[in-house]
């Protein structure tokens, strides 16, 4: 019923009925001779598209009466034990599946579990499923190991069956095909029966149908529920118009089913059970209980790590840059801004002087003899002299002065909030420092022209142009000195 559930409730334009003939308590001629009757009386103004049926005796039911209760209604069929080519005596608009067993399969996989197997005893019921079992079990024991003897423990009262069960010989397996039906006639659910069996028995049970989760270690079976899916997809197919003759009758696929709560009872290590086997009541390992928060976790650390990364990548090109920009706007010699940094900020300085009406001046400063120097003591001593001068402007200038080494010798320091005859004081004093210094023991001197720039505003090259004349009039009148243009 799960399995035919999960399909049609998809639908919604489908109703279903559902009837549970309880055969497994009465399925005698009379019963359903009563059974019919009733169907009658329920459906008789009924026209049905399809029926389903589970289990032999349905079909048994309906072979019989379906024509007289739903004329040319197309059945198919589902949970058959008991399936031969002449079970439809040729009647029309049946079709389904059938259980299929691998009883061997099931001998062989206990064997391969439990090498030291000596008996397996095999309980089934009188049922007619019961005897078609065992029948099954007899025809798979001729094809089975010479070492190990199967043991029928057929239509036993409860009791007995529970004291063959307490005094099972060492290195026994049971089991179980079926047991609903007991020899008092009363029933029993497969779970009561299995629990009956397993808790009587100190040996592993294991079984040919579908009731592994119920006490079974397993066995190669079909799954019921499949059987249900299979069989309201086929009745589907039928509802949208397929021709019934077309959908041929088939066995249901085969499957190592194991229950891990049992295996785990009885010590059997998950690698021994085959490949692809479906593993009932396993335990969620972590991952699978919290996958969801797994993924969150993984893609947020991803996202993080990303992050990172990119913040990492854009420190290390900042830093690049910065170090491109500071070496393009150093001069390598000196470490003052050069020419090309006086370029980029003295137009900013030039606007901000002429917008608030404050004083900017710039002195040009020019070694004197440098050539000389070089003549003499060579080029290394004239870098070092060209090095503590460049040093010294720099020190005895204000944090706000620019000071930059514009050419070989040629220095220009510009001056904010500083009018002309400031810049002269101002220059003087360098000029007196640099006098002083005696760079590398060597007098030294420089001349320097001051210009103020002009209240309307001109350019560097304009300004500095004016204080290149101041420089060369300070050069033409003895050097060492300072003009201002
Ligand atoms: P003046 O007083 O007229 O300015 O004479 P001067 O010799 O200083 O001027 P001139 O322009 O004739 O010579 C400048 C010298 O500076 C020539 C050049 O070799 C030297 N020079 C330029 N750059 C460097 C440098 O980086 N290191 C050294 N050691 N010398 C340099
Ligand atoms: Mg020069
Ligand atoms: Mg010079």
């Amino acid at each position: 019923m799960a399995g035919i559930n999960e399909v049609l409730t998809e639908q919604d334009n489908i109703e279903l009925f559902v009837n549970y003939m309880d055969t497994k308590r009465r399925s005698d001629t009379e019963y359903f001779r009563l059974l019919k009757k009733l169907y009658f009386q329920k459906y008789q103004l009924f026209k049905f598209d399809l029926i389903i049926s589970s289990d032999d005796h349905a079909l048994d039911f309906l072979l019989k009466y379906r024509d007289e209760l739903f004329p040319d209604t197309p059945v198919v069929f589902s949970g058959l034990n008991d399936y031969y080519p002449g079970r439809l005596n040729s009647q029309n608009n049946f079709t389904g599946i059938y259980e299929s067993y691998d009883v061997l399969g099931t001998l062989e996989l206990m064997r391969s579990l439990h090498p030291q197997t000596e008996k397996i005893w095999a309980i089934t019921d009188n049922t007619r499923s019961g005897n078609i079992f065992k029948s099954l079990i007899e025809d798979a024991e001729k094809s089975f190991s010479a070492n190990v003897q199967i043991e029928y423990l057929h239509d036993l009262p409860e009791l007995e069956l529970v004291k063959k069960l307490e005094t099972l010989p060492e290195n026994s397996l049971v089991l179980w095909a079926i047991y609903l039906r007991m020899h008092s006639g009363t029933t029993l659910s497969s779970k009561e029966s299995v629990r009956l069996v397993s808790n009587h028995s100190r040996f592993p049970t294991y079984c040919i149908w579908d009731v592994v989760g119920q006490g079974v270690v397993g066995g190669k079976i079909t799954s019921p529920n499949f059987q249900g899916e299979m069989a309201a997809k086929i009745g589907l197919q039928i509802i949208n118009g397929k021709a019934i003759e077309q959908i041929a009758v088939k066995g249901s696929p085969l499957v190592n089913i194991f229950d891990y709560r049992v295996l785990q009872k009885f010590e059997i290590s998950m690698e021994k059970i085959p490949e692809n086997s479906i593993v009932l009541n396993r335990p969620e390992s972590l991952y699978e209980k919290y996958k969801r928060y797994f993924v969150l976790y993984g893609l947020f650390t991803l996202l993080l790590l990303l992050t990172i990364f990119f913040l990492v990548a854009v420190i290390f090109l900042k830093r690049k840059n910065a170090e491109f920009e500071g070496k393009a706007m150093h001069d390598p010699l000196t470490g003052l801004y050069n020419r090309y940094y006086l370029d980029e900020v003295v137009c900013q300085k030039f606007s901000e002087s002429v917008r608030h009406q404050s004083a900017l001046s710039l002195m040009l400063l020019d070694i004197d003899h440098f050539k000389k120097v070089n003549d003499t003591y060579g080029h290394l001593t004239g870098d070092v002299v060209l090095k503590q001068v460049a040093q010294l402007l720099s020190k005895n200038s204000r944090s706000e002065d620019i000071v930059t080494r514009i050419g070989g010798e040629e220095f220009v320091i510009i001056l904010d909030h500083c009018d002309l005859n400031k810049a002269c004081e101002k220059a003087e004093q360098l000029r007196k420092d640099v006098e002083t210094l005696k760079p590398a023991n060597i007098d030294t001197t420089i001349s320097i022209g001051v210009s103020q720039l002009k209240p309307l505003g001109e350019t560097l090259n304009q300004l500095l142009a004016r204080a290149d004349k101041a420089v060369y009039q300070a050069k033409k009148s003895g050097r060492n000195r300072i003009c201002a243009a």
